[in-house]
């Protein structure tokens, strides 16, 4: 019988313990408080943002909205960044991504002062997670190391594929599976005969960008699969990187999409907001 990992309920078990940890910093007077900086109006990053702040609300976290124009440039999207760095109220900054065409997201991603990065996309708190140091966890990466142990999956020891090379998704994922002991084999465009990479894994983690890539053909039976991916199909419905109703008869366990990976990059993302505060 193939496992179906349910992120939807993790996460909400997850947000349940963060949310009584912030009530027990809320009655001694402390707050977390995470700026939340849009620009422009993107229909998919206002939704994130809604459901990053539903979340914050759920959890006990003080969320501030930032709704920037379309049309604010590069160096007044910096000097916000550098007033809320320096405002010792707001303990964790995140900027939605993508940012428009005309603003460099590595001059602002680099801006956000290291220990408001909730996102963990600095290039210092990356530097830390790479070598093991404590510190905040990139959120998806996280979110699925998270899946994994929950469910009482052993990583330790396994063969994991990663398929992916992103400095989001792909790049942290694979560093954070060394470090949880798995060996880890990266599989990007330029991979030769992807299939027989992927065959190898124990675990294999997708995170390709490509709807429903990734069937039966590219998994070893009894594998353990995680979909990173999300798209909307041609009828507007929503879909992962991998084939689920080909693949999931196949493996020993599967995440499915929507209800999987996603629900988790928020609750590791409330993590982080709180540990701003429980660090202290
Ligand atoms: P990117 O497009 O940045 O990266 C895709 C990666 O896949 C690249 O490394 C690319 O290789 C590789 N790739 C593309 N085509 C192939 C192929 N045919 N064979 C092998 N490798 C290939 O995507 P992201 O990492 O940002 O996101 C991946 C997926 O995860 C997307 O569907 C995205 O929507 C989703 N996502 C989900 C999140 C969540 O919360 N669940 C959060 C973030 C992303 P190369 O480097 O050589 O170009």
């Amino acid at each position: 019988m193939t496992k179906i990992i349910d992120g939807k309920r993790i996460s909400a078990e997850i947000k349940d313990e963060l949310r009584e940890q912030a009530m027990k910093f809320k009655e001694r007077g402390i707050e977390a408080t995470l700026a939340v900086v849009q620009v422009g109006l993107d229909p998919a990053s206002s939704i994130y943002v809604r459901n990053k702040k539903k979340a914050c609300e759920y959890v006990g976290i003080r969320s501030l909205s930032y709704e920037l124009a379309e049309e604010t440039t590069e160096e007044e999207l910096l000097s916000l960044i550098e007033k809320l760095n320096k405002d010792n109220a707001v303990s964790g900054i995140l900027v939605q991504l993508p940012l428009p065409a005309h603003i460099c997201e590595k001059h602002i991603l680099d801006a956000i002062s290291p220990a408001k990065d909730v996102d963990c996309f600095h290039p210092e708190n990356v530097g830390k997670m790479c070598l093991g140091e404590p510190g905040f966890l990139p959120c998806t990466p996280a979110g699925v190391v998270e899946l994994l142990k929950r469910e009482g999956i052993e990583i330790a020891g396994k063969e994991c594929v990663v398929i992916g090379r992103s400095n989001i998704v792909g790049k942290p994922a694979s560093m954070m599976m060394l470090r949880e002991n798995a060996t880890v084999t990266i599989a990007h465009s330029r991979t030769k005969d992807l299939r027989e990479v992927t065959k190898r894994a124990d675990i294999l983690i997708v995170a390709v960008g490509k709807p429903l890539m990734i069937d039966d053909s590219y998994v070893k039976e009894g594998a353990v699969v995680i979909d990173v991916g999300i798209h909307r199909n041609a009828e507007n419905k929503v879909c992962g990187d991998v084939d689920y109703d080909k693949v999931a008869p196949k493996c020993s366990a599967i995440t499915p999409v929507p209800g999987g990976v996603g629900p988790m990059t928020i609750a590791m993302l409330m993590r982080n907001c709180l540990s701003t505060i429980i660090d202290k």
